[in-house]
């Protein structure tokens, strides 16, 4: 094995991405010459600019995601927010919220594998009176449209299942779900596509979806900023979750974030204007890393669907081995930086997403996820490869 102390190779793209460059280059200005306040934008020039570009970048944002009536993109369809995490509980807290103050539902429908974003919301609901239906998944972590189907009754108002998972990264039949989901006259369709940005076709009318959220430091967009796709049916339904100046449109209070708008909205554009060639690209390093590791040891798992997953996402087993010594030290040693289970979450709980595809013990506790990335190279592959199996192997041969 080669073995390169200054060697770094980073695999876990589904915690976050680097900044492209294209888009540092983009924000820039509006750090430090362009800073005005759009709020300000009848007294003055700096105002002024800072509100036309931060709506010049809700239409490039709605065009990215298909989001367009007549071949026009629907501006005001776009909500900025911190993140994803926002965006989720916007969509379900605040939905929730009107619903209850309207009378018009009290049942949510929801996935056993959602990231923590919308299942606490949900838990926080369940407190609050309302009854929630946590859908389980197959053994590849899909979740079948006709249990959705199944699940609606009249107290639904909200579905909400997330178009491709950050642990395992399953992809799920999103259209599918929309289409039956349209059918209920009240009941709404949001999903968390975090991941599946930039990794899959995504136009919202096609999808029927009426709620989707974005963030822009999974698609190589900065930190802290995100967005939450309405429909206009339904936006004006949205109760916000923060009480302030009435920024967009009264669903946000908050200064907006310009700089990390313009990053968003550059990065989306970029995913979107280079998608297949960026697909093309990590599906074959994904491909290259499982081939090594599924001819060279014997006791890896692969976790999640074989053909209907990201891309750019590996999530294997090695039951008999300590993954986190493995992750956390024997990889990091040598430079290979990869995940167990989901970053996002701090505990060191079993993941719930591995809990839900699996009964085997071994298999969740060994499970580890690595993300690919763009800007990877088959050396670097190979350089983790070498690496993996080699570490592996080793533990094994001690404790196996
Ligand atoms: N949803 C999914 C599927 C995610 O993977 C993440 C982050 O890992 C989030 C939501 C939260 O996104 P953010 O970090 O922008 O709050």
């Amino acid at each position: 094995m080669t073995t390169d102390s200054s060697r770094e190779v980073y695999l876990d793209h589904h915690a976050t991405t680097p900044v492209d460059k294209r888009v540092v280059e983009e924000m820039e200005p509006y750090f430090t010459e362009q800073y005005g306040n759009p709020a300000s934008k009848a007294n003055h020039s700096f105002g002024h600019s800072a509100s036309n570009r931060i709506e010049r970048a809700r239409e490039q944002v709605a065009e990215g995601i298909g989001a367009r009536t007549g071949g026009e993109p629907v501006a005001k369809s776009i909500i900025f927010t911190s993140g994803a995490t926002e965006s989720d509980n916007l969509a379900v807290r605040g939905l929730a919220e009107h619903a209850q103050k309207n009378d018009i539902g009290s049942h949510i429908i929801t996935s056993k594998i959602e990231h923590e974003a919308v299942i606490e919301p949900c838990k926080y609901l369940e407190e609050r009176g309302f009854e929630v239906t946590y859908l389980p998944v197959d053994e590849y972590g899909r979740v079948d449209p006709v249990a959705v189907q199944n699940a609606i009754q009249d107290e639904t108002f909200l579905v909400s299942i997330m178009a491709a998972n950050n642990e395992i990264g399953t992809i799920n039949p999103i259209k599918e779900i929309g289409s039956i989901v349209d059918d209920y006259e009240g009941v709404w369709f949001h999903t968390d596509a975090v991941q599946a940005i930039g990794a899959i076709d995504i136009d919202v009318n096609e999808m029927a979806v009426d709620l989707m959220s974005i963030s822009g430091h999974k698609i190589y967009g900065p930190k802290g900023i995100g967005a939450l796709y309405t429909d206009l049916k339904i936006k004006n339904k949205i109760e916000p979750l923060l009480l302030g100046g009435g920024h967009e449109s009264g669903k946000r209070s908050g200064t907006p974030n310009v700089p990390g708008i313009v990053g968003l909205a550059k990065a989306l554009q970029l995913a979107v204007e280079n998608r297949e060639e960026r697909v093309e690209h990590v599906e074959h390093l994904r491909d290259q890393l499982w081939n090594r590791l599924s001819n060279e040891l014997d006791s890896v798992v692969l976790n999640g669907h074989p053909e209907e997953r990201l891309p750019n996402n590996l999530n294997v087993s090695f039951p008999n081995i300590n993954v986190k010594e493995l992750v956390r030290m024997s990889l990091t040693d040598y430079g290979v930086m990869a995940a167990l289970g989901s970053a996002c979450a701090s505990g060191e709980d079993a993941s719930h997403v591995l809990e839900q595809i699996t009964d085997d013990q071994d298999r969740i506790k060994g499970a580890v996820r690595f993300g690919l990335g763009k800007d990877l190279t088959e050396e670097d592959i190979e350089y983790a490869a070498d690496t993996i199996v080699n570490e592996v192997e080793l533990t094994e041969s001690i404790f196996g």
